[in-house]
């Protein structure tokens, strides 16, 4: 045979070849993934005070638990990284976040939409404490101690992102989900307002969704799972991961080679019950653990290789500011919370001249080809968001295909739906007091949940 024809003949069959692999054997393609895990212990080695309850007066004395940072590197057929850090922490605090933006950019010049940082809200893990209004008044003693934490912290986020950088192998992604039933709506009403109390008639996320990263040979090396509910079972001295801290223990425990990684939903105002003892945390935690066993059972919808990232930031009005004569007036107030903020308050007023006006809160989406899109939506998110942007942007013929994660990138107050807003209660502007990463003055303006829907929308271009 002329050489030519020969030649011509063998790249027609190395075309076909590979069209038929291409078309007829996706999985042959699914490799095109990357990830990497890494897992670093966070639980203060000295006694160091704890967050989630204004009410503590004292250090922590011991520990239930370890609490720790978990970092999932993931790559895509382009190259594309998405980092995500999850901490068993009660909060995301924005330097936090501007800190770990700045080491993934001068390290791996990766850019703002490429990190998505969740806590898992558990409130017994230490405070942290590194804004102005967080550090007010702080005695000595406890400023130190919040200054040796926050530098550990600091150095151990970046270092498990790191690490999880260093093992990135090819692996396959794929996606499932299941139900789990101890997050109860917490919001009920009585005698006239809304108090905190079981409420089994309140509106809930049931929703587990699961991504599990296996390997070459075929081993869990991965598993990241979501719920939404406070993680708040107990209120103890002792550090403790809560539920998510034993659910993903008993995960590792079940799947040695794997980093077993929370992500808590738009639970803020969902509580587990029955709560009040480690027991009942073991026992939710346990429930959650065999919910995402349960996912793992059901059928495993492989993810393409494609991410598409977006962060962007929604500007959230606040209601209108209390006077310079009110504030005063507060600040005289028999409620110690009360009177505190006032006082803060009248101080910002004197050092900045005015009073916030809005915060610009950022929203972040991470898309999986046309298969999963997983929303990172910041503060202590209500169930409402994940509901609404679940059934709008949720396909019929790709039913759970929307994860709608809060607690993300900066926790700096309850984010109520405009229906919790107009009801009022904790969650709807009551809570702002209690919160000095940033100080605000009171409720969010009623729009704010169009706004964050808006920007959500904006980042997927939807209509
Ligand atoms: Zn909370």
């Amino acid at each position: 045979m002329h050489s030519q024809s020969f030649q011509r003949i063998a790249s027609l069959v190395t075309t076909v070849t590979f069209i038929l692999l291409w078309f007829g054997a996706p999985h042959m393609f699914a490799g095109q993934w990357k990830a990497g895990f890494a897992s670093t212990v966070i639980t203060p080695s000295t006694p160091t005070w704890m967050a989630g309850y204004a009410s503590r007066n004292r250090p922590a004395d011991g520990k239930v638990n370890e609490l720790y940072a978990k970092s999932m590197v993931l790559q895509d057929a382009n190259g594309t990284k998405f980092v995500l850090v999850t901490t068993d922490l009660i909060s995301v605090p924005y330097p936090i976040r501007d800190y770990l933006q700045q080491h993934i950019k001068s390290q791996y010049g990766l850019p703002p939409e490429s990190l998505m940082i969740n806590c898992s809200h558990t409130h017994c893990g230490p405070e942290i404490r590194m804004t102005r209004w967080s550090l007010d008044g702080l005695p000595s003693e406890r400023l130190k101690g919040a200054q040796h934490y926050l530098a550990s912290l600091q150095a151990k986020l970046s270092g498990v992102i790191n690490a999880a950088v260093k093992k990135l192998e090819p692996v396959q992604v794929t996606y499932c989900r299941s139900r789990c039933g101890f997050g109860m709506n917490r919001r009920t009403l009585r005698n006239g307002s809304y108090s905190n109390f079981p409420n089994p008639d309140g509106p809930v996320d049931h929703d587990v969704p699961v991504l599990r990263i296996t390997n070459n040979q075929d081993v869990i090396q991965g598993i990241v799972f979501g719920y939404a509910c406070h993680n708040t079972t107990i209120g103890i001295y002792q550090f403790c991961g809560d539920y998510a801290g034993f659910a993903q223990e008993q995960l590792e425990t079940s799947y040695p080679d794997a980093v077993a990684m929370f992500v808590l939903g738009a639970g803020a105002d969902i509580n587990p019950y029955p709560r009040g003892s480690v027991e009942l945390a073991k026992t939710h935690g346990k429930t959650l653990a065999t919910a995402v066993e349960a996912a793992l059972m059901t059928k495993q919808n492989s993810l393409p290789a494609k991410l598409t990232l977006h962060y962007g930031r929604a500007t959230l009005d606040y209601s209108d500011a209390p006077s310079k004569q009110q504030l005063t007036e507060r600040s005289q107030s028999t409620n110690s919370y009360v009177s505190l903020h006032a006082k803060r308050l009248l101080k910002q007023l004197k050092e900045q001249g005015s009073l916030r006006s809005h915060y610009d809160a950022p929203i972040q989406t991470i898309q999986f080809g046309d298969q999963l899109t997983l929303i990172a939506l910041p503060g202590e998110t209500c169930v409402d968001y994940a509901l609404r942007l679940k059934a709008e942007l949720g396909q019929p013929h790709l039913p759970g295909r929307v994860w709608v994660a809060g607690y993300s990138n900066d926790v700096f107050a309850y984010i109520p739906s405009r229906r919790v807003l107009l009801e009022g209660g904790y969650e709807a502007g009551d809570s702002m007091k209690y919160f000095t990463t940033v100080l605000q003055h009171g409720p969010f303006a009623q729009n704010v949940e169009e706004r964050i829907i808006r920007k959500v929308h904006e980042l997927l271009k939807t209509p």
